[in-house]
């Protein structure tokens, strides 16, 4: 008798990526379970990353109060935790080759001259020196960037209007999240990337740098942002404050229902392995397409 080779399943890779600018508040609890039962319920590996490349957002203290309030909800991730500030040899190799093939050009304009979200390009042909003072920008075209967020459907609109040549590393030297965070999901075979929908309107930069790059594009599902009852995004700007975590099975169900997983009450009693064990055989990311906030109690 023959026998059929299975076909070879690609592993799903899946990641939370923090900034470390605060403890986490339900908002980016919200978005890690998320991620975390979109990976565990395919099997997938799923990695965590410390985008700590914003050295002046970053506090004190933050990357422990992070990682333990992932620990306490039993949210454990694969590997070794990833730090974007080890990895900054790696940007300017790949910023130095874009470089050479002219794809970027040294800016110097200040928020002043620029209005809105798109940039005129005027320093495209200004040619600063390198001593100047400047901002690196990427050289865009007008073609639209397309692309099928497994929640959120077709997004493309969105886009087009405020494509427009953005900026790679800061006038202060630090690389730009747009572009750290391509490399690193590239570098870490990330595969699917599952995060809140307010940077939906990042995804088609990052989508350029990807075919600019020659790098595969991740699926995204970008899940809703939670709100305050006022309409205002969780967040530590809006001083959002930190989950206690010491309960952990009451902090998971709460989520749980945010996410419209609708666990079964009795579940409340259940240990946090027991509610994790269930969510991941439960998980239904449908319940939350087509939209883009969610208003938390
Ligand atoms: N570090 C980003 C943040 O905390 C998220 C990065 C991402 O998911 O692409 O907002």
């Amino acid at each position: 008798m023959s026998t059929l080779a299975l076909p070879d399943k690609k592993t799903i890779i899946g990641r939370f990526a923090p900034s470390p600018t605060g403890p986490l508040h339900l908002g980016s609890l919200y978005t890690a379970l998320a991620s975390f039962l979109q990976a565990r319920c395919q099997q997938g590996r799923w990695l965590l990353r410390i985008d700590d490349l914003d050295t002046p957002r970053n506090r004190p203290g933050a990357t422990t109060a992070i990682l333990s309030a992932l620990e306490n909800l039993g949210l454990h991730w694969d590997g070794p935790i990833a730090y974007q500030s080890q990895h900054r040899a790696a940007y300017q190799a790949i910023l130095d080759q874009l470089d050479q093939q002219h794809w970027l050009y040294r800016c110097d304009c200040s928020r002043k001259i620029l209005t809105g979200e798109t940039y005129s390009g005027r320093c495209r042909t200004r040619f600063l020196s390198r001593d100047h003072p400047h901002a690196l920008r990427v050289k865009t075209h007008t073609q639209n960037i397309e692309f099928i967020d497994s929640l959120q459907g077709a997004i493309k609109e969105q886009l087009t209007a405020k494509l427009s040549d953005f900026i790679v590393k800061r006038k202060d030297h630090i690389i730009a999240y747009q572009f750290a965070v391509v490399i690193d999901d590239h570098l870490q075979q990330v595969n699917e990337i599952v995060r809140g929908c307010d940077l939906l309107t990042s995804t088609p930069k990052q989508i350029y740098l990807q075919q600019l790059l020659g790098y595969p594009t991740p699926r995204y599902l970008h899940v809703p942002v939670l709100i305050d009852p006022q309409g205002y995004k969780l967040s530590k700007q809006t001083l959002a404050t930190a989950v206690d975590t010491r309960n952990p099975s009451a902090v998971l169900f709460t989520l749980l229902e945010l996410l419209k997983q609708q666990p079964p009450a009795p579940l409340r009693q259940a240990s946090a392995a027991e509610l994790l064990a269930w969510a991941i055989n439960h998980w239904q990311p449908a319940a939350l397409a087509n939209q883009q906030t969610h208003t938390a109690p």
